[in-house]
């Protein structure tokens, strides 16, 4: 009895390895038309694509609302940059220029100091009794003469570079206020173009996602790849003069016959978007 149902087991064994290698052999077809089941709904193939079909047309209105903002919200983003980069150089040429006023303050006091000294040893002078106090007493006048050359040059210096900094705010702030102004203007055009398409905007992307729940999961993720590939966003086309709408290559008979059928979902051999039946696409 064991050996039996060791054998019946090794036989269930084989089977399940066979059925796992016929699996991993079958290609995953994404496009897979059997009927998807929504909410136990089945749906036609012609169904799938038609949904499809309007769902790719709402998405491109979505992309045409995008293209209108174009460039825009970068350039506001941009500029937002721009000032609050100028505003923080502004900030520390205020800062050098405060450093400045407070050392000329300090070579100012030194002069007041130095003149004071002069005039406390030139009353000295007239006292004195001896020729080494009268020198002592002269070098210590020169010595603070010299001191307040020194302080007048480096006010002369730094008034110089507080003139710099003081053209370089006045600078930055005339091109502040203009990137202001064009941040401003931007993003009122900006505002302007989103609450005109806003509500439009919000209602596409609410029935783009209800459809999205009647198209089939493994079918949707192939669709949104196939048009984040293409440029212009197209991931279903129909038949356009013979050829695919998408890349314009030409759709051979028998193929264009099996996509007027509907009963297959046939993509273009050569973008690989899924193409349709002008008549399904409401075009003749
Ligand atoms: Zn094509």
């Amino acid at each position: 009895m064991a050996k039996k149902e060791q054998a019946t087991e090794k036989k269930t064994a084989s089977n399940k390895k066979e059925t796992v290698v016929e699996a991993v052999n079958t290609p995953i077809n994404p496009l897979d038309d059997a009927a998807a089941s929504v909410d136990g709904q089945e749906l036609s193939v012609e169904q799938k694509l038609s949904n499809l079909y309007s769902l790719q047309l709402m998405l491109s209105e979505i992309d045409k609302i995008k293209t209108l903002r174009g460039e825009l919200p970068f350039e506001v983003q941009d500029l937002e940059d721009e000032v609050a980069g100028l505003n923080t150089r502004i900030q520390n040429f205020k800062l050098d220029a405060k450093d400045l006023e407070t050392t000329i303050g300090q070579q100012r006091t030194k002069i007041s100091e130095a003149t004071a000294l002069i005039d406390k040893y030139k009353a000295q002078l007239d006292n004195v009794r001896n020729n080494r106090e009268f020198d002592s007493l002269s070098k210590e006048i020169e010595y603070q003469g010299l001191e307040m050359e020194l302080a007048e040059k480096r006010i002369r210096e730094f008034s110089h570079e507080a003139k710099v900094v003081a053209d370089e705010i006045e600078r930055s702030k005339t091109l502040y206020d203009e990137r202001k102004a064009d941040l401003k203007s931007k993003k009122e055009e900006l505002n302007e173009i989103i609450s005109e398409t806003k509500i439009q905007e919000e209602q596409l992307r609410e029935k783009a996602k209800q459809l999205e729940t009647t198209i089939e999961p493994r079918l949707l993720t192939a669709f949104k790849r196939i048009r984040k590939s293409a440029r212009n966003g197209l991931g279903v086309v129909y038949i356009q003069r013979d050829a695919c709408g998408g890349c314009f290559n030409k759709i051979p008979p028998q193929r264009q016959l099996d996509i007027k059928l509907r009963k297959k979902t046939i993509v273009c051999e050569h973008c690989g978007r899924i193409i349709i039946d002008p008549a399904l696409a409401g075009v003749e």
